[in-house]
This record gives C-alpha cells, sequence and structure tokens, in this order.
C-alpha cells in the first residue's frame, strides 16, 4: 500500500499535502522505519476500529510520534481510554522490537542511551558511522569506540529479552489503600507480530482476540 492509500483508509495519519499538491505528507512519515513494518497497520487498524465503534473516539488525532527511551511514544488527542491502551500496548511491546529492520524478541540495547536494535543492525550503524568519520577526517585513524558504545544487552528480569505476553501495572481504585495488579493479556497480538516477521501469509495469522 502507498502512503496515500494508508492515509485513505486510516484517515487519522493523514497530515497534508505540498503546497503543489503532488506530494502527501502522513505521520507514517514519524514512524521509526523497523516499527512500522512490525506492527504500524495492525495499531492503526485496532484504533479505526474504535473511531468506528465508539463516538467518543470521533475527534481523535495524532500530535507527535517518537521514540523516547527506546519506545514508541504516540502522543494523540481525542483519545478514549480503550485507544490509550492500544498506544500502551504498541509501546511496550516496541521496546523489544528493532526499531530499524522490524524483527522482534530483540534486547533493549544501553550503549550509553537506550535504543531497541538487533545486533546486526546495531553492528551495521556503527560501521556507517564508521566510513562517514572516514570520509569527514579521512587521515585520522578510526578510533576504539568506547566502552559505552559496544552492544550491550538490557534484559527483563526474567533474563529474556522476548516480548512479553502481559503487561502488568498497578492501578489504583477510588479509595482503596493499595495499588491493584492489573494484567493484560497481549499474546495474540505479540504471536501475529512474530508470525509476520516470519513471513507467515495473513489469511493464516492467528486470529485477533483480544479486542472481540
Ligand atoms: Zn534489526
Amino acid at each position: 500500500m502507498t502512503e496515500k492509500e494508508f492515509a485513505e483508509k486510516y484517515p487519522f495519519l493523514f497530515v497534508g499535502t505540498s503546497d503543489d499538491g503532488t506530494e502527501i505528507y502522513t505521520w507514517i512519515d514519524s514512524f521509526p522505519e523497523g516499527w512500522w513494518k512490525a506492527f504500524g497497520e495492525k495499531m492503526c487498524e485496532e484504533i479505526q476500529h474504535e473511531i468506528d465503534t465508539d463516538p467518543e473516539a470521533s475527534e481523535f488525532c495524532i500530535l507527535e510520534i517518537k521514540e523516547k527511551y527506546g519506545e514508541l511514544r504516540v502522543y494523540a488527542g481525542g483519545s478514549t481510554n480503550r485507544i490509550e491502551e492500544i498506544l500502551d500496548k504498541y509501546s511496550f511491546i516496541s521496546r523489544n522490537v528493532c526499531i530499524k529492520c522490524g524483527k522482534p524478541d530483540v534486547p533493549m540495547v544501553y550503549a550509553g542511551w537506550i535504543s531497541p536494535w538487533c545486533e546486526d543492525c546495531w553492528r551495521e550503524n556503527i560501521a556507517e558511522q564508521q566510513r562517514y568519520l572516514k570520509t569527514v577526517h579521512p587521515d585520522d585513524p578510526i578510533e576504539e569506540y568506547p566502552e559505552s558504545m559496544h552492544y550491550e544487552k538490557f534484559v527483563h528480569a526474567d533474563e529474556s529479552w522476548k516480548i512479553p505476553g502481559e503487561i502488568h501495572t498497578k492501578v489504583w481504585k477510588p479509595g482503596a489503600d493499595k495499588p491493584v495488579e492489573r494484567v493484560v493479556d497481549i499474546s495474540s497480538t505479540v504471536a501475529m507480530i512474530r508470525d509476520k516477521s516470519q513471513g507467515v501469509p495473513k489469511n493464516k495469522r492467528r486470529k485477533r482476540d483480544e479486542q472481540k
């Protein structure tokens, strides 16, 4: 699908057109490439479903999309609780999906800053920087990268970097004296992302059930 087709199917993605009307700008332009590839359309599909079925979601609009602390952040207006839950789910999932190529189940990397890169993309990124430095300072010896730039896996408490199948949060109920744990099952979304990355055709992918 082209960007134009995406904007027709999911109108909240539309940003504007160039002055001469030949080019179209959408929020896909700000969406990190790997994340868009892994789950971008699925996220849009779920949001569009809310807009189509919940009158309170009719004013939904995106204000900003970016990566922050290694996760996807979508800032929106006219949101509903349900849409916020969808955005939170994908933000959580993005921590273990390569921001560059979209491969799922990769560790969050700590290399001076936190980022979700797979090891291949990370090495390619460093190599690219080195090639660039070589063109700017051809006579300088290539400096050994400092320890902080090395690929360091930032793992979950269970020593895994697989995307967890559940989101655990603490919520406060009115009048309660302590928070209660809330568990959201996201295993079917995660399974679909894995199937997609392995090239399983769309009609064979596991049916989304947590929506229904
Ligand atoms: Zn990658």
